[in-house]
């Protein structure tokens, strides 16, 4: 038997996020949209509600949940506002190399102090030069002695502003391809580290998204994560959970607009009837809520996976790709049940409509990760 069933441990976490998201995000998504700022205080409020974190291990000051208890936290914060929520989850995807990729002490002396102290930090893979093709980036790694010199640009970094930490990429020897990519840690304070250009979005407005520029970066030898030349694998392993993530994220901005979609529905009268007694409508509803619940369904199996210690990189994709894509459909679904209103500012679907064009782009895009997909059912 299969059971569909949350644990009362599962539905009390549920509940917890979905009141602090409702009470906390919800009313001023709309103004963080309107006015991109840091939203501080809400991830303050979040640390000390112990919604952060979530998948790093208590030992390290984390939630230590599982992927699935995880996308129950995530659906709730993301279906207040994606962009809120993705600077409070942001954690998830850049501590996720020091947790594969980092000795034990690496992960006690990076991890603790910020995870204590409700700090944040950014994941730099991408390059002007190597986004989807993220093996050829082109960020040089030098060694001098007990320490590496670190030169180049990394581009879209999430949160990269205010990050307290940065898990980096770099290449030792740009001829060895994937296999010169090699993982370090750097602090902020790093003499040479800055922030280049923010950048203006269509969505998503309140994610920070910054350049970061390595002049002269010196690293101590202490701060290379895993050995050299092992960085490629890291980075792809933290994508596998990060992909998992970005669809949890994506069945609660689903549902949100679903739900709009569907009250909206309900209220307004046009031929003297609910707009949703007519069929068109009425059946692009039933699709929205299967899509919804498909979706789900696919990250929830990507989780369990992951919470099995099973290897998870097609689950994860697919989930990806395909909850990015019912976020697409759903939120312009909603945007054309509400007509007009729809598409101003008035209404939040025309605020989902654009936030959900991010998630089939970021975290590799819906074709690299239909290849990724692909090629793991080829090799069988
Ligand atoms: C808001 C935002 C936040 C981000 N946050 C981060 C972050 O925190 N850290 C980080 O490292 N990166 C981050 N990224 C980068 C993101 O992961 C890349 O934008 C993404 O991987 C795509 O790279 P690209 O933009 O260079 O597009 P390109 O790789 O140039 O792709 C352009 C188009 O070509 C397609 N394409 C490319 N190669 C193939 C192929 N082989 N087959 C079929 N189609 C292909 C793509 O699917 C896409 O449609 C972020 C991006 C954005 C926009």
């Amino acid at each position: 038997m299969i059971d569909f069933n949350l644990s009362e441990e599962q539905r009390a976490l549920q509940e917890l996020a979905r009141d602090f998201a409702q009470k906390e995000i919800a009313p001023v998504a709309l103004q963080y949209d309107k006015e991109p700022a840091f939203p501080g205080e809400i991830i303050k409020k979040a640390h000390a509600a112990g919604l952060m974190n979530l998948t790093c291990p208590k030992e390290y000051a984390g939630q230590g949940v599982g992927l699935v208890n995880a996308a129950l936290v995530v659906e709730e914060l993301n279906a207040a506002c994606v962009a809120v929520a993705g600077m409070i989850g942001i954690n998830s995807l850049a501590c996720s190399p020091i947790l594969i990729g980092g000795t034990d002490e690496q992960k006690r002396r990076f991890l603790i102090p910020l995870n204590q102290a409700g700090k944040t930090a950014s994941f730099c893979l991408t390059e002007r030069e190597a986004g989807s093709d993220a093996g050829s980036l082109k960020t040089l790694a030098k060694l001098e002695g007990d320490h590496y010199v670190l030169n180049g640009q990394k581009c879209f970094i999430t949160n990269a502003s205010y990050a307290d930490l940065y898990s980096i990429f770099a290449t030792l020897d740009p001829t060895k391809g994937t296999k010169g990519i090699t993982g370090f840690v750097i602090p902020r304070e790093s003499p040479g580290l800055s922030i280049g250009k923010v950048e203006d979005k269509m969505g998503q407005r309140a994610l920070n998204v910054a350049e970061v520029n390595l002049d002269n970066v010196v690293v101590p030898r202490e701060n290379l994560l895993g050995k050299e030349g092992e960085g490629f694998k890291i980075a792809m392993e933290t994508l596998d959970e990060g992909r998992a993530n970005i669809a949890a994220c994506a069945v609660g901005l689903s549902r949100a607009a679903f739900e709009a979609a569907l009250n909206y529905a309900k209220e307004r009268v046009q031929f003297g009837k609910p707009i949703g007694t007519f069929q068109a409508l009425n059946f692009m509803l039933a699709d929205m809520a299967a899509a919804v619940d498909s979706a789900r369904s696919l990250t929830w199996y990507a989780g369990s996976m992951a919470d099995q210690g099973r290897r998870y990189t097609r689950e994860a994709a697919q989930a990806k790709f395909f909850a990015t894509d019912v976020a697409m459909r759903v939120t312009t679904d909603a945007v054309q049940i509400h007509g007009g209103y729809g598409y101003t500012k008035d209404y939040a679907v025309e605020k989902y409509m654009r936030d959900a064009k991010l998630m089939q782009i970021y975290e590799g895009t819906n074709q690299v990760n239909r290849m990724v997909a692909g090629g793991a059912l080829m090799r069988g």
